[in-house]
C-alpha cells in the first residue's frame, strides 16, 4: 500500500547508536546521558508507586504536576500558566510536537522550519499533510536569518517551528531573537511551536529566552519541555506542553486519542522531585563543566571546535582531518577510531554537507576523557 512517509528510514540516531554498539565505539552519537539520575527522583517514583498510583491518571496529566510545571515556568519566566486548561502532561517532546501539529496543520497549510532542524519536524509535518518551508539558519553561524524567514511567509502559512537551545549547532536564541520573532509575528495569525527541551543548558552566564517571556509569542504558542533531558532520564519519554487555553482545548483533542495520558508514577515522581529547584539550576554548571572537558580536550586537535552556548551537543568541522562527507566519516569514526557521532546533513531535507559533524558530551567524565584519547589520534 501507500506509504505515508515514503522518503523516511531509520532515524540517524538509532543508526548510529547501533553502529557505536557493533564496534564498541564510544558513542557520542546519540543525545543521551550515560549516567544515572538523581537517587532521590528514583526513590519519588519508586514511592508513587508503592503507594497505589498505577491506573489511568487524569487525561492531561496528574493535577500536582501541571501544578508544579506552571509554578516553575511562573517562577522563571514571570508567566503564569493556567495547570487545568493551559498545561498537558505528554509522553516526551516527541510526542508533544507531534500532537501539536496534527491539532493545528490542516492539509495545505504551510509550516516553516529553520533548517538544520530536529529530524522529527519534517515527517511530522507530512503526516499532518502540511507543506514543509524550509528555511536554513545563516549558514555559519546557525543565527536565525529574520529577513529570509520574513520571505517565506506566505497567506499560507501556519505555523513555525523554532527551537532553542539548539540541536544540533548548539546555539541559544537571545532575547533580541525572540523579540525580532515577535515583532515578525505580530501582524500574522501564525502559530509557533517553541521546542525548549535543552531549556535548562545555557553555558556562560546566558540565559534561556523562553517564549514564554514574551507575550506576543506566549500567546500563539506551544511550549515544549522534556523531563527527559532536564533529569537525565530520556527513557522515561515524558514532557510538557505550555499553550493558551483555545490551543490547549485543540491539542487535548488529539492527546486524548494519540496516547490518552502518560505514566502515572513518573507523573507523582516528577511533581515531588520538582519541589526542589536545585536539581535544574545547578544544570548549566553541571553541563558547562563536561562542554569545557570535551573543548579542552580537542584544543590543539584538527577538528575545529564551533562555538557551544546551549544544549549538550558540540559541532566540530572536520574538513581538516578529512575528505570524506559528514555522514562517510562518522562512519569511519565509528569504526576506525571508536567514536561515534552524527552528521548535521542528517537535520537538512536536502542532505546538505557543510562538514560538520555534532558529539553529545551528556556522558560520564571517563567517556569524555575516552573518547578524547581515541580522537586525539585523528
Ligand atoms: N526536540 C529536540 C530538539 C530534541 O533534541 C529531542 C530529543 N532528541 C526531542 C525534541 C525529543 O524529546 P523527547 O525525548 O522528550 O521525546
Ligand atoms: N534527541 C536526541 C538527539 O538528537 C536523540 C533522540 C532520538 O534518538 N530520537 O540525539
Amino acid at each position: 500500500f501507500p506509504s505515508r512517509l515514503p522518503n523516511v528510514g531509520t532515524t540517524i540516531f538509532t543508526v548510529m547508536s547501533a553502529l557505536a554498539a557493533e564496534h564498541k565505539a564510544v558513542n557520542l552519537g546519540q543525545g543521551f546521558p550515560d549516567f544515572a539520575c538523581d537517587p532521590a527522583l528514583v526513590d519519588a517514583v519508586t514511592r508513587a508507586m508503592q503507594t497505589g498510583h498505577n491506573q489511568y491518571p487524569p487525561m492531561v496529566g496528574v493535577p500536582a504536576l501541571r501544578e508544579a510545571v506552571a509554578s516553575k515556568i511562573e517562577t522563571l519566566h514571570a508567566r503564569r500558566y493556567c495547570p487545568n486548561s493551559e498545561i498537558t502532561i505528554t509522553a516526551g517532546a516527541t510526542q508533544a510536537i507531534l500532537t501539536a501539529i496534527l491539532a493545528c496543520v490542516q492539509p495545505g497549510d504551510e509550516v516553516i522550519v529553520l533548517e538544520p532542524c530536529y529530524d522529527s519536524y519534517v515527517p511530522n509535518i507530512e503526516l499532518a499533510g502540511g507543506v514543509v518551508v524550509r528555511v536554513p539558519l545563516t549558514p555559519g553561524s546557525f543565527r536565525p536569518d529574520f529577513a529570509r524567514i520574513s520571505a517565506a511567509i506566505t497567506p499560507r502559512t501556519r505555523l513555525i517551528i523554532a527551537n532553542t537551545p539548539h540541536n544540533p549547532s548548539a546555539t541559544v536564541w537571545t532575547a533580541e531573537d525572540m523579540r525580532a520573532l515577535e515583532e515578525l509575528l505580530a501582524p500574522t495569525g501564525i502559530l509557533l511551536i517553541s521546542d525548549e527541551v535543552y531549556e535548562h543548558m545555557v553555558f556562560d552566564g546566558a540565559e534561556h529566552q523562553s517564549a514564554a517571556r514574551f507575550p506576543g509569542l506566549a500567546d500563539r504558542a506551544f511550549i515544549v519541555s522534556s523531563f527527559g533531558k532536564t533529569f537525565h532520564v530520556t527513557g522515561w519519554k515524558i514532557g510538557t506542553v505550555a499553550a493558551p487555553a483555545p490551543l490547549t482545548a485543540e491539542f487535548r483533542k488529539v492527546h486524548q486519542f494519540n496516547v490518552f495520558t502518560v505514566n502515572t508514577p513518573m507523573q507523582y515522581g516528577l511533581a515531588d522531585y520538582l519541589g526542589n529547584p536545585a536539581p535544574y539550576l545547578q544544570l548549566p554548571a553541571f553541563y558547562q563543566a563536561k562542554r569545557d572537558l570535551f573543548r579542552q580536550g580537542l584544543e590543539g586537535s584538527r577538528l575545529r571546535l564551533l562555538p557551544s552556548t546551549g544544549s549538550y551537543f558540540q559541532c566540530v568541522d572536520i574538513s581538516a582531518v578529512s575528505d570524506l562527507g559528514e555522514a562517510d566519516f562518522c562512519q569511519w569514526l565509528t569504526r576506525e577510531i571508536g567514536v561515534a557521532a552524527i552528521p548535521l546533513s542528517a537535520f537538512y531535507g536536502d542532505g546538505f554537507d557543510q562538514r560538520v559533524v555534532r558529539f553529545c558530551f551528556a556522558k560520564k567524565d571517563e567517556t569524555l576523557r575516552e573518547a578524547l584519547t581515541r580522537l586525539r589520534r585523528l
